[in-house]
């Protein structure tokens, strides 16, 4: 099944219309604008000519048969398909340094099978993830910039191929989307933009009843996290640490005090990023020190 990229909308919210209905399990490949809905694809390309309503588009919704509010939505990264040409940026006002700059500058940058050119001058390692993916909130309507438990705008590098999201679902159909991919973001996103690039995403939807987690959960080969988008990073970081410790609590046998001394021996907590109007952090752990390693 394919969703192209002109079904896009800029908020999560149970009154958007569905584009796609499938049943589940399935997979989809959607097609993605970048961040700036493919505004920017040239180096002299501006900034201050952006239509700000187009901003962070999200392929969807999808109506995924058979998801009720309480379930989960478990979402398979197969693939994802880069353009070749991705837009980074900075400006006055913006991000982590925004008061450290005049005026606003970008980059249109090539990307091959490997690797994204800074400058003709260094050859950047992909690291391709997606950066908005989410269902729609119980209530109201959350705009795609804004991160949260429905998922959104996270910006979580560890959301990339091979990887399994699971998504607390809302209302019926979950109603799911994404976009915003980046091929190259490091953790934090400081200047308020990874390398913004248009995508094709291929991934698989299922249906697990019930479990709904309270905020979405990541699992890749090796370890799970849990990605909190809070007010401030404090706050995202301890809240994702209680919720891992309970997590852990129904997939160990050791007790309370004894987990809580293993997630400070070999759990991380890392940053995914911090200039969003939420902010984001998640906790790792590896799943080798659990006794059930399963969502
Ligand atoms: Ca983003
Ligand atoms: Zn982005």
């Amino acid at each position: 099944m394919k969703l192209s990229n002109d079904k896009v909308c800029f908020n999560f919210s149970k009154t958007n219309k569905p584009v796609l209905h499938t049943a589940a399990p399935a997979s989809v490949t959607i097609q993605t604008l970048d961040c700036f809905s493919n505004q920017l694809r040239k180096e002299d390309d501006k900034l201050q000519s952006l239509d700000w309503d187009r901003i962070n588009p999200a392929t969807g919704p999808v109506y995924v048969e058979g998801a009720m509010p309480g379930d989960t939505l478990k979402v398979t990264v197969e693939q994802i398909n880069l353009d070749t040409l991705g837009t980074v940026c900075c400006c006055k006002g913006d991000g982590v340094l925004g008061h450290m700059l005049e005026g606003e500058y970008l980059h249109v940058m090539n990307i091959t099978d490997d690797y994204a050119d800074f400058l003709g001058k260094y050859k950047l390692p992909l690291r391709k993830m997606i950066g908005v993916i989410g269902v729609a909130p119980k209530e109201g309507s959350i705009n795609n910039g804004t991160p949260g438990m429905h998922g959104g705008n996270m910006d979580t590098a560890m959301i990339t191929e091979g990887a399994v999201l699971y998504l607390p679902v809302f209302v019926e159909g979950a109603l799911f989307g994404l976009g915003d991919v980046h091929s190259v973001m490091g953790d934090g996103e400081i200047g308020v933009s990874g390398l913004e690039t248009p995508a094709e995403v291929t991934v698989k939807l299922e249906v697990i009843k019930g479990k709904a987690p309270e905020y979405p959960i990541i699992e890749n080969e090796n370890s799970f996290a849990v990605i909190v988008s809070k007010e401030t990073v404090d706050e995202a970081i301890r809240y994702a640490t209680k919720l891992m410790c309970l997590f852990l609590e129904e997939r160990s046998s050791l007790s309370r005090p004894d987990i809580i001394m293993l997630m400070s021996l070999v759990g991380d907590v890392q940053i995914s990023q911090v200039v969003d109007p939420q902010k984001t952090a998640r906790f790792v752990f590896p799943k080798k020190y659990m006794d059930k390693r399963e969502f």
